[in-house]
């Protein structure tokens, strides 16, 4: 299998899957997507592991690699959490992303690629760079955390996270380095770009992305749609709709893959806050990047989405896709509501990102609520956004163990000015 570049419209640059996820974006800025869509997947076993469903879906995408005959080890070392699917009433069923060690979806695709990029063989340390808004930054540090031949760079705003994000961000020590810039989230972004740009650095540190456009960490998300499919849509049924809470639309664009490789997938809702350049994109036809605005739902506060090229692309590759993917815009009054009412129903406490999601189910008619089963993703674990959530629903909420044994770490990070010169004096030393 060969990966080329969205911009590459003649197909002239083809690279192995190795070099697509060592350099994340194209060298010509587009983004990775496979030659071809595999459709022909092997049966699954009976009782199938989900580490064995992870193997059976993306083995095609590895398809001559060297990694292709590591994915059984690999998807066992890095899918070693609970993906279950919590039931909410006879039509909607909740897909909790959130069991692994840093509680947000974001382990799936950061452990996965480290877990890859450990095996793809380099003599040379490797420096994994990456700016975050929240939870990126925590999943990439604890998965690359004490890896041998990894460091790991981390670039986060200066009081734009919350506090518990800051910590999960800077408790790691060893190989990973955390930088609290003095400046925006797009100031991070920048300095990230300015670094893979210099030449000199990149080559001396060897530097390596691992940002949310990487098609490893995009891969890894396709599974778990397959995995909740196969549950919900029992005996021939009809085929599961998912809701998904979207704002950089990696795991948006993984469903999509997901459905288009054949998992009994119906309608895909994007449920955004009120960030509306993804809404805007799916109303008009017109991508349009916009400032970003803050919201309840922060870790989708995006203006400027960074996988929608590839979404574009895929929705312009399928012309009947169009019909069935679509997208809403959530506001903070409607997130608000959403979750006071899932603790006054139920005693469910859901973060802000996945209460646009419940929020967007509430929201379409009777008949497409009932013509077939619906699955909302829940993106992070409440107790991760508490400051939001515990005036809400006037209760505390419990942190997931492996949260618990990240505070007994200390923390550290340095403080840095938004500037290149500044980051490199600080990286060469
Ligand atoms: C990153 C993130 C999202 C948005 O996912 P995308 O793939 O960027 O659309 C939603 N919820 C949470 C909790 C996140 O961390």
């Amino acid at each position: 299998m060969r990966y080329f570049s969205t911009r590459d419209r003649q197909r002239e640059r083809g690279v192995p899957i190795s070099v697509a996820m060592a350099q994340g974006a194209a060298p010509d800025g587009g983004l990775y997507l496979p030659e071809t869509i595999p459709r022909d997947l092997a049966e699954p076993a009976t009782d199938e592991t989900y580490a064995q469903t992870a193997c059976r879906v993306l083995a095609p995408y590895f398809a001559a690699d060297p990694l292709c005959d590591l994915l059984p080890e690999i998807t066992r070392e890095a899918f070693d959490f609970a993906v279950p699917l919590s039931r909410i009433n006879g039509r909607l069923q909740v897909l909790e992303l959130f069991h692994g060690p840093t509680a947000a979806f974001k382990d799936f695709g950061a452990r996965f690629l480290a877990s890859c990029l450990q095996r793809s063989g380099s003599d040379k340390p490797r420096t994994v760079l990456v700016a975050t808004s929240g939870d990126t930054g925590g999943a990439v540090a604890g998965a690359f955390h004490d890896r041998p031949g990894f460091n790991v760079i981390i670039l986060f705003p200066s009081q734009r996270v919350s506090p518990l994000q800051q910590r999960q961000l800077t408790c790691w020590g060893a190989n990973v380095r955390s930088f609290e810039v003095l400046g925006t989230f797009d100031d991070c972004q920048r300095l990230v770009k300015e670094a893979f740009a210099n030449r000199d650095l990149a080559e001396s540190l060897g530097l390596t992305s691992a940002n949310s456009i990487n098609i490893g960490r995009l891969f890894p998300q396709i599974v778990y749609y397959f995995h909740a499919a196969s549950q919900v849509v029992k005996n021939g049924g009809p085929a599961a709709g998912f809701l998904v809470p979207s704002g950089n639309v990696g795991n948006a664009t993984a469903c999509v893959l997901a459905k288009l490789m054949g998992a009994r997938i119906g309608p895909i809702v994007l449920s955004c806050n009120a960030n509306q350049t993804v809404p805007e994109f799916f109303a008009k036809g017109i991508y349009e990047a916009r400032p970003s605005v803050a919201t309840l739902a922060s870790a989708m506060d995006v203006g400027a989405p960074g996988n929608l090229e590839r979404l574009e692309k895929l929705l312009a590759d399928h012309d009947t896709l169009s019909r069935s993917v679509r997208a809403v815009s959530v506001s903070d009054v409607q997130i608000a509501q959403t979750i006071r009412k899932a603790e006054a129903q139920g005693g469910h406490a859901w973060c802000p990102h996945t209460a646009t999601a419940l929020y967007a189910f509430e929201a379409m008619s009777n008949k497409e609520r009932q013509e077939r089963p619906w699955v909302a993703v829940a993106t992070a674990h409440p107790g991760k956004f508490a400051e939001v959530l515990e005036p809400l629903i006037g209760r505390a909420i419990k942190l997931p163990v492996t949260l618990d044994t990240l505070f007994e770490r200390p923390v550290s990070s340095e403080r840095l000015a938004p500037a290149m010169a500044d980051l490199e004096a600080a990286l060469i030393v």
